[in-house]
């Protein structure tokens, strides 16, 4: 018999636990993962430019680079953020594996066991994991249509003032939210940062998605609206162009990426030299606000496409976010419908969803919210998802019968 092994692990690994639901069942609708439709690259692209990686710096693709990223790819992050509104300056940039890196890597440095993080609610899943892995005490606020409500966090606030809970960022997706597809308003966004400076907060914006807009008027980022230099601005080329080069950045003080410096080199030394000089090689010879573009119509359509089949699929009583860009709707069930169940139930039924408990720290004994994805599947697979799902609906109405 072999020794268990569990016995000598850390006391904070009894908290991390997966929200992931990636499956390769190729009968599953997933209308789950947070994915990108990346097929829409193309074959040959994607060759052509690996070649020409090769062939023009195949000894450096293939070598250790420095901690903080290579030059060529800074100057691709600065062009985003430019079409962000936030031009930065490069030497306040840490490239990361991911933006999913660059929140774990603020994790490690900023907390704690114990400390309050304060985040919305529900919050991005991917983010309780880091959260939970460095015991923070999570306390989410409610939002509305327009996000996080800011009364809510004014007195969440002063309560935790009031208990000596030290509070050490507030988390917040602004921006398309995931998982809720929210987006922050204009008037909030001046608000929020008006109240982390009234309580001396720093502020974690994490925006995966703002360019990837369907329409209305771009907002500013929190970054570019902050004046004191409180803002820690997550960003990342996953959605805007391929997960699979697991390539993010933060964009902070020097203050702060000098020990994330030190956090990155525990965890990775350095980016993947490949995925970097991949990017630099396609913001050159390509057209990546083309490719945005490309990718916004088509999630645009597919969005469409959902949000018109959700009256039928859906039963009454339901309501649901209708998202303005990004990947997600954001569905709340009615009352006495569980959707832990409804997961359940339509897994059976070849389809998934994101239950809304992940977006919880604390969950609720029972959830009616759950995240749908429109931008993984093509409008057919999405009807016949929301066909299995609503198949999935009538069992447990039967069963309830
Ligand atoms: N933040 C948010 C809000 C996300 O939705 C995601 C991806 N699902 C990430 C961060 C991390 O993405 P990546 O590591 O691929 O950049």
């Amino acid at each position: 018999m072999s020794v268990d092994l569990t016995q000598w692990f850390a006391r904070r690994t009894a908290r991390m636990t997966s929200w992931t639901t990636f499956s390769e069942d190729p009968d599953l609708i997933s209308l789950a993962g947070g994915l990108p439709d990346t097929s829409l690259f193309g074959a040959d692209n994607h060759a052509a430019l690996l070649t020409a990686m090769a062939h023009r710096q195949s000894a450096l693709a293939l070598q250790y680079t420095p901690t903080r990223g290579m030059k060529a790819l800074r100057e691709c992050i600065l062009e985003v953020m430019a079409a962000e509104a936030t031009p930065v300056d490069p030497h306040r940039v840490i490239v990361t594996t991911g933006g999913q890196q660059a929140l774990d890597l603020l994790c490690r440095v900023f907390l704690d066991p114990g400390d309050v993080v304060v985040t919305e609610a529900p919050t991005y899943p991917g983010m309780l994991l880091p959260l939970a892995a460095h015991e923070a005490d999570v306390v989410q606020i409610a939002t509305d249509d327009h996000g996080m409500r800011m009364d809510a966090l004014e007195t969440a606030l002063e309560e935790l003032r009031a208990a000596g809970r030290p509070v050490k960022f507030i988390y917040c997706v602004p921006t398309f939210q995931n998982p809720s597809g929210k987006t922050l308003s204009l008037e909030r966004r001046h608000r929020l940062l008006e109240i982390a400076r009234t309580f001396d907060l720093p502020v974690i914006e994490d925006n995966p998605y703002a360019l990837l807009r369907f329409e209305g008027d771009p907002l500013p980022t929190l970054l570019s609206l902050d004046e004191d230099g409180r803002v820690l601005y997550v960003g990342t080329f996953s959605k805007i162009l391929a997960p699979g080069l697991r390539v993010g950045w933060l964009v902070a003080p020097e203050s702060v990426l000098d020990k994330v410096d030190l956090g990155k080199q525990c965890a990775d030394l350095c980016t993947a030299s490949a995925s970097q000089l991949f990017i630099a090689e396609f913001f050159e010879r390509g057209d990546w606000r083309a490719y945005v573009d490309a990718q916004v119509a088509l999630y645009r359509d597919r969005r469409d496409a959902m949000l018109a089949l959700l009256p039928e699929t859906l039963p009454a009583g339901s309501t649901w976010t209708r998202p303005n860009g990004g990947l997600f709707v954001w569905v709340d069930l009615p009352e006495g419908m569980d959707s832990d169940l409804l997961y359940e139930y339509a897994l059976r039924r070849s389809v998934s969803i994101v239950p809304g408990r992940v977006g919880f720290a604390r969950p609720k004994p029972v959830h009616h919210d759950f995240r749908l994805n429109f931008s993984a599947c093509d409008e057919g697979r999405i009807a016949t998802g929301l066909e299995r799902m609503a198949l999935a609906i009538r069992d447990i109405e039967h069963q309830g019968a």
